[in-house]
């Protein structure tokens, strides 16, 4: 993976940019001890490091305005950060750009009850927004894995999806409103606390813009009741192709369980060994959960347990109490950890139509025989969003690069069977080059004039999503 080579000015004036940027901030909020930046040199796609040339953390809009409007009137790129969980490098700095940090922005700033909604600054957790609610009976259903540590500002960015999303859409589907703030200071509303807006849907533009756009200080989100009740069930099967086709057939039934989760046998031991969940030792698992009352639960479980057994499950267990559920949600939960604890992976993302399940696990499996690179897998199979984790040795000479390449075969192979680079984590640095194999050239050149207008300058996380040399023009 190739980053732009810094800009030779921007690290010779350092101490300027710096005192710059302490005129405009408390001491305690400017960062530029080489010791402390480096907690910063990463997200969660270790792989890839590189300290900034200092960290900002506004306490609030208007000094993120501040912030953003002298970074700009400096020439200074900006990489804007919420919890550093992308799994896609989205919030990798370079060596001559800032990181502007939403973590001083944590406040809950209004709920309505009556309207549905919640506005929160968005440096808050995910889960801590349903922690705001839940005691009225409320919830906020986007739900990453990474819910207890992901900021809002990140999953508004990434457009980032969980478990639960396929009944309750990913981020872009509950985001109302945010406040936004554009490199060269101004500070937008867009959206607000309803359900549509006059004109463009611009709202609909910042999700998922990847920090390109502007920074998220503040965003209105939609909170739903917590249904009456839910229930997962527990399918093993002796072989992936076969919990691949059972997938399929549920979506094709028109059920819609709340969630439908896949792992197969390398994850399910290592979440098992993690949580001691009661896991058992199958080729691969499907959670599927319904919810409603209890007639709906009992209804919708009676389908997909009849369309389940058409494929010789060797495990059906269908949870008889909350504590229960909760069990078997934990090892899921749990299991992108539990595999980060036994090796190094890279966690990709593709998107494929339900029914290409059976065929491209098959060929996942060729793939790693043909690389000598083992895969996990676990996903969230409902919606076709496929995060294959390939195995690989950090401090092994060229197996990093051997991971990439299979990583790209992989994505390459979601394209062609109809799918997608992404379903939740972004391009970042991570899909930039493959965004090639997506789009043409003319398709890249219109989604970059969108950058322009909104960062005529592309200070703004600049080396993220687009290929480096359909953008270079534009960098440079
Ligand atoms: C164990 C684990 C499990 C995960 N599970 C899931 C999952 O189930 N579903 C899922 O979708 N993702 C998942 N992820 C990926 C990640 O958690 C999401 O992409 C998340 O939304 C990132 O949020 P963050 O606050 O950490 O953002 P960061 O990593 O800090 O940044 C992500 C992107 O957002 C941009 N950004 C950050 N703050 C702002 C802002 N204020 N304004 C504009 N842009 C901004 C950054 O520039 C970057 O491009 C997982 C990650 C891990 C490590």
């Amino acid at each position: 993976m190739q980053m732009p080579e810094s800009s030779a000015r921007i690290l010779a004036d350092k101490a300027k940019i710096v005192a710059r940027l302490r005129k405009i901030l408390p001491e305690e909020s400017v960062i530029d001890n080489p010791v402390e930046t480096k907690a910063y040199e990463c997200d969660a796609l270790a792989a890839y490091r590189c300290p900034p040339l200092a960290v900002v953390l506004p306490a609030s809009t208007d000094e993120t305005a501040a912030v953003l409007k002298a970074c700009f009137e400096m020439g200074v790129p900006v990489v804007p950060r919420g919890a550093g969980t992308s799994l896609a490098g989205g919030a990798l700095p370079t060596a001559d750009s800032i990181i502007l940090g939403v973590a001083k922005l944590t406040d809950v700033l209004e709920i309505d009850y009556d309207n549905r909604f919640i506005r929160v600054e968005a440096g808050r957790t995910n889960l801590s927004v349903t922690g705001a609610v839940e005691t009225n009976g409320f919830f906020y259903a986007p739900d990453p894995s990474s819910q207890l540590a992901c900021a809002i500002a990140g999953n508004i960015a990434m457009n980032s999806g969980g478990a639960h999303c396929l009944k309750y859409g990913v981020t872009t589907n509950n985001l109302l409103g945010v406040t936004m703030v554009t490199m060269e200071g101004e500070i937008l509303e867009i959206g607000g606390a309803h359900l549509d807006s006059a004109g463009y849907d611009l709202l609909g533009l910042i999700c998922g813009s990847e920090g390109q756009l502007g920074v998220v200080t503040e965003a209105t989100l939609r909170i739903l009741a917590k249904p009456e009740g839910a229930r997962p069930v527990l399918i093993g099967f002796d072989s992936n192709v076969v919990a691949g086709a059972c997938v399929s057939d549920i979506i094709r039934a028109g059920v819609l369980p709340v969630a439908i989760e896949f792992m197969d046998r390398p994850v399910i031991r290592a979440a098992e060994n993690f949580t001691h969940a009661g896991y058992p030792d199958v080729e691969a698992l499907l959670i599927i959960e319904v919810e409603g009352s209890e007639a709906e639960i009992k209804e919708q479980l009676d389908t997909i347990i009849k369309i389940a057994r058409k494929h010789n499950p060797v495990e059906l267990r269908e949870s008889g109490s909350p504590e229960e559920s909760a069990t078997i949600w934990k090892g899921r939960k749990a299991a992108f950890g539990a595999m980060g604890q036994i090796n190094d992976y890279m966690c990709l993302d593709g998107t494929i139509p339900v029914s290409q399940l059976p065929k491209v696990l098959r060929r996942i499996t060729e793939l790693s025989e043909q690389y000598g690179l083992d895969v996990g897998n676990v996903f969230h199979a409902g919606d076709g969003n496929m995060h294959p984790l390939i195995l690989y040795d950090a401090n092994k000479p060229g197996d990093l690069e051997k991971c990439e390449d299979m990583g790209a075969d992989i994505l390459k192979l979601c394209v062609e069977v109809g799918g997608c680079l992404t379903g939740e984590h972004g391009v970042g640095v991570e899909k930039r080059e493959l965004m090639h194999v997506q789009y043409n050239e003319a398709d890249l050149d219109i989604q970059m004039a969108v950058k322009d207008v909104f960062d005529p300058e592309w200070l703004l996380n600049p080396a993220k999503v687009f290929p480096l040399d359909a953008s270079a023009e534009r960098r440079a």
